[in-house]
C-alpha cells in the first residue's frame, strides 16, 4: 500500500515476492525512517489458518508511526493486508507442530530528497518467510549477557517503537554478548544504569518463589504482546504480576536469597526462553544448565495452546485469516 500526503493510503494489492526499487535519495536510506511489525500466522488442526492479536501488532506499528512521523496505518487496512497476502500465500503455512508462518509487516518513507523532514511519500508492505519450531527439544534455557557499555535507547529515544535504528544500536552489543559466550544481551536503563530493560528482541520476567510475576515497566523498551498475553495468562490462573521498574539488585539479591526462582524472556519469536544464566562484568546470576522453571513452561505451553487451537481462546486473541 502506497501513501502519499495529498492521496492518503492507495493502491493496495499483492504482488510477487522480488526487490524494491528506490531512489538513492529516498529518505529511510539516509535517515533511518521506517518502522516494522512481526506476527505470526498459525495452521490449526482443521486446516484453517489464525493470527494472534494482530490488532495489538496493528496499535502498535500506529504508535511507532506516530514516534517516527510516519502516517498512521488505520487498523483495519492492517488486518487487511494479512489477509490478502494469506489468500495468495496460505499453502506456505506449515502444518507441523509449532510452526508458523512468520509476517512482517513494515513501513518506510521512499521520497526522494536529502533535507532533513518527515517524508510524504511511504511504501507500507508484508512480507512472508515459514518459520521451523524455534527449538528442537523443548526450550533449552539461554544464557545472557548484561551490557553496561551500551544502552539501546535513551530516555525520549525511540525505545518503545519498532524501528530499525533500534537493532542497529544492539548489534554490536549482541556481538559483545557472543563473545562472552551468551545467546542474548539485556540491557538496562541509560540514565542509571540500574533498572532492567529488555533483551536485543524480547521482554523479560522474573518468577518469584510465591508465584508473583516481575516485569520492567519503562518508557523506552518495546511493548511485547507475548509478555502482555503471557502476565494476563498467569493472572488468570491466579498469578500477581507486577509492571514496575525492576533494579538489577533486585534480580541478584533476589536470586541469592532464593526469592526469585525463575526468569524468562518473551517473544514473537521464540514465545517464551526460561533463561538459565545473566552474565556481566564479574558477575554471575544461575547456571547454563538450570532445569527451566516450571510456570515458566507452564505458560509457555498455555499460550502455544491458545495459538495453536489446542485450547479454548477466553481472550478473544485469534483471529481467522483465510475467511
Ligand atoms: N522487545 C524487543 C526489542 C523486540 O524486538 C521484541 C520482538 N518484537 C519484543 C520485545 C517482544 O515483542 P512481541 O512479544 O510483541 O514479539
Amino acid at each position: 500500500i502506497c501513501w502519499s500526503e495529498w492521496g492518503g493510503w492507495h493502491r493496495p494489492r499483492v504482488q510477487p515476492y522480488g526487490p524494491i526499487s528506490l531512489d538513492p535519495s529516498a529518505a529511510v536510506l539516509h535517515y533511518g525512517q521506517e518502522i516494522f511489525e512481526g506476527l505470526k500466522a498459525y495452521r490449526h488442526a482443521d486446516g484453517s489458518i489464525w493470527s494472534f492479536r494482530p490488532d495489538a501488532n496493528a496499535r502498535r506499528l500506529r504508535r511507532s508511526a506516530k514516534r517516527l512521523a510516519l502516517p498512521e496505518l488505520p487498523v483495519d487496512y492492517f488486518i487487511e493486508s494479512l489477509k490478502q497476502l494469506i489468500a495468495v500465500d496460505g499453502d506456505w503455512v506449515p502444518s507441523a507442530p509449532e510452526t508458523s508462518l512468520y509476517l512482517r509487516p513494515f513501513m518506510f518513507a521512499k521520497e526522494a530528497f536529502l533535507g532533513v523532514r518527515p517524508a510524504k511519500k511511504v511504501n507500507y508492505y508484508v512480507i512472508a518467510s515459514p518459520a521451523g519450531a524455534y527449538f528442537t527439544s523443548g526450550p533449552a534455557p539461554v544464557s545472557i549477557w548484561l551490557s553496561t557499555q551500551y544502552s539501546r535507547a535513551g530516555r525520549g529515544g525511540t525505545g518503545a517503537a519498532k524501528t530499525g535504528g533500534n537493532y542497529a544500536a544492539s548489534l554490536v552489543a549482541q556481538a559483545e554478548a557472543a563473545d562472552h559466550g551468551c545467546q542474548q544481551v539485556l540491557f538496562l536503563d541509560s540514565v542509571e544504569q540500574k533498572y532492567l530493560e529488555e533483551l536485543g528482541g524480547m521482554n523479560i520476567v522474573l518468577v518469584y518463589k510465591d508465584g508473583t510475576l516481575v516485569t520492567p515497566h519503562s518508557d523506552s523498551i518495546l511493548e511485547g504482546i507475548t509478555r502482555d498475553s503471557i502476565l494476563q495468562l498467569a493472572e488468570d490462573r491466579g498469578h500477581r504480576v507486577e509492571r514496575r521498574p525492576v533494579e538489577l539488585d533486585e534480580w541478584r539479591a533476589g536470586y541469592e536469597a532464593g526469592d526469585i526462582v525463575e526468569a524468562f524472556a518473551c517473544g514473537t519469536a521464540a514465545v517464551v526462553t526460561p533463561i538459565g544464566q545473566l552474565k556481566g562484568d564479574g558477575f554471575t546470576i544461575g547456571s547454563p544448565d538450570a532445569t527451566p522453571g516450571a510456570l515458566t513452561m507452564e505458560l509457555r505451553q498455555a499460550l502455544t495452546d491458545i495459538q495453536y487451537g489446542r485450547a479454548d481462546d477466553p481472550h478473544g486473541w485469534m483471529l481467522r485469516l483465510d475467511s
